[in-house]
């Protein structure tokens, strides 16, 4: 065997490890209400201290411009110069289903104008709910305009319901409940992580690879507490965490079904969903009574009953 068969071999061999799974980190409605366990400050500065103890580099915060009080403004400033890049995730937050096309769109540029502002500014528009438009007219209304603002679709392809989790949390503290924050930091990972390997392996069913991957999380305490312990989860399991615009420049950053659909599931199910899967779109654990189940369970220790 010559030299260059045997490297060719080799490579082969070794293709599945260097090919590492990668996804990107990004958090919605920044800055989000901030009440319960943390002040909106100590969240925003528990978060940054924790991505750069840990070495996770850049990551995303879509940004809900109504929240730029005084508060929430300096919040932003703080991710802005940690060098995190901001996106648009609307003004208002609207939901695009019981929402008119115009309506929708001024509140997107209501949002851009005020997010100039920022340096690490991209225009990434996230779509509240995922809803990108149920009719033709609506869909296509919104990706003229985004295309005229030079905006980018911020696709997620790892879906969950953090945001339930974290609720779950400042529940249980305003009902005066001990919670052990390493029992919760422990669900919340293990919730997380099955469904990243969900979405994952269907995006190998029907790619054929793994996509480089954009996990949906949440700007909330539950992120700022355990976003460190989850980097380190990830990296056990195998996941590099690369920034986000380089998750943008997968292919499927391109796909687009060909008729509109009102609830969605991440781009990974929207491609299932085009090639005939019709259940299990959303993994189970994007459900509010399995989650307070496994809560009650797994954090608060109660017994089933
Ligand atoms: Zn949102």
């Amino acid at each position: 065997m010559g030299r260059s068969t045997f490297l060719l071999i080799t490579c082969l061999v070794i293709a599945p490890v260097v090919n590492a799974k990668q996804l990107a980190i990004t958090f919605d409605d920044a800055p989000r209400a901030a009440n319960g366990y943390f002040d909106g400050s100590t969240r925003a500065n528990t978060l940054i201290e924790n991505l750069s103890k840990n070495k996770v580099g850049r990551v995303a915060f879509f940004s809900n411009t109504q929240s730029l009080d005084k508060q929430g403004l300096s919040r932003m400033r703080l991710y802005d110069e940690a060098g995190h890049l901001i996106g648009n995730h609307t003004h208002s937050h609207p939901n695009f289903l019981d929402t008119d096309l115009p309506t929708y769109q001024e509140d997107f540029l209501k949002a851009h104008q005020l997010l100039k502002q920022f340096n690490n500014f991209q225009p990434y528009f996230r779509f509240p709910y995922l809803r990108e438009g149920e009719t033709l007219e609506k869909r296509d209304g919104m990706r003229t305009l985004l295309q005229k603002n030079e905006y980018k679709n911020a696709y997620i392809t790892l879906n969950n319901y953090d945001w339930y989790i974290e609720v779950l949390f400042q529940k249980a503290l305003k009902e005066g409940k001990s919670v052990d924050l390493q029992r919760l930091s422990n669900m919340y990972i293990d919730v997380l992580m099955e469904s990243i390997e969900y979405y994952d392996e269907m995006a190998i069913k029907y790619l054929g690879r793994s996509p480089k991957h954009v996990l949906l999380l949440h700007e909330t305490d539950i992120s700022a507490l355990f976003i460190g312990d989850l980097a380190q989860r990830l990296r056990q399991d195998g996941w590099e965490i690369i920034p986000p615009k380089e998750a943008y420049q997968d292919p499927v950053a391109e796909y687009q079904l060909n008729q509109p659909i009102k609830y969605n599931p991440g781009r990974i199910g929207e491609i299932a969903l085009g090639k005939g899967q019709k259940k299990e779109l959303w993994h189970y654990t994007l459900n509010e009574d399995y989650l307070e189940k496994r809560f009650q369970q797994e954090v608060l220790l109660l017994s089933d009953n």
